[in-house]
């Protein structure tokens, strides 16, 4: 199965996203973490990339595209894989139904992991990652309403959305999510 997982930073979409490849047994696919990595490494590719993360930027639909769609291509991603991260705009969006569709493997479904932002400010003011700090956690969340919310709308035209509700212990959240993966098997 190949599922997308979208939430707004701090949704939880990490954790489930872990919790869920492992209940499927996929890889977990994290393009947050693929990019972290690339900066630890200082390659001379991810210099912008960096810059735009520390300031709660998106990073270009290009490179992650490239370091993305390279992952995918690897034999354990053949069963299917959880998505975390991506995609994140709708042009990520239509160049991987493109990507999906040339080599007919279908997407299976797309859960929105829902919190409100009063529960998200809580949430990101207690979790101390580095591009935590308030005012960079204020400009992710405005990226996300502002390039990430539209792909709901993309989703649900297709059928493919499904809308988790994210408030709850972890376990809470996860038994949902899988109630409706089980569903779909
Ligand atoms: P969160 O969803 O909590 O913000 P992530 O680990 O998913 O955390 O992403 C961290 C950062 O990595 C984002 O703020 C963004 O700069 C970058 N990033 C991750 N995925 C993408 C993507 N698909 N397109 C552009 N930038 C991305």
């Amino acid at each position: 199965m190949q599922i997308v997982l979208i939430g707004p930073p701090g949704a939880g979409k990490g954790t489930q996203s872990v919790q869920l490849a492992e209940y499927l047994h996929v890889p977990h696919l994290s393009t947050g973490e693929m990019l972290r990595d690339v900066c630890r490494r200082k390659t001379g590719v991810g210099t912008r990339a960096c810059v735009a993360m520390q300031r709660g930027q998106l990073v270009p639909d290009a490179l992650v595209k490239e370091i993305l769609f390279e992952r995918l291509k690897e034999d354990d991603c053949r069963a299917g894989c959880i998505l975390d991260g991506f995609p994140r705009t709708v042009p990520q969006a239509a160049s991987f139904d493109e990507w999906l569709e040339e080599r007919k493997r279908p997407l299976s479904m797309v859960i929105e992991l829902r919190v409100s932002r009063e529960e998200l400010l809580d949430r990101l003011s207690s979790r101390g990652r580095e591009d935590d700090d308030r005012e960079v956690v204020l400009a992710r969340l405005d990226q996300f309403d502002e390039l990430t919310h539209p792909l709901l709308d993309y989703y649900n035209s297709r059928g493919v959305l499904q809308v988790v509700d994210g408030l709850g212990t972890a376990e809470e959240v996860f038994a949902r999510i899988c109630s409706l993966v089980d569903e779909k098997k």
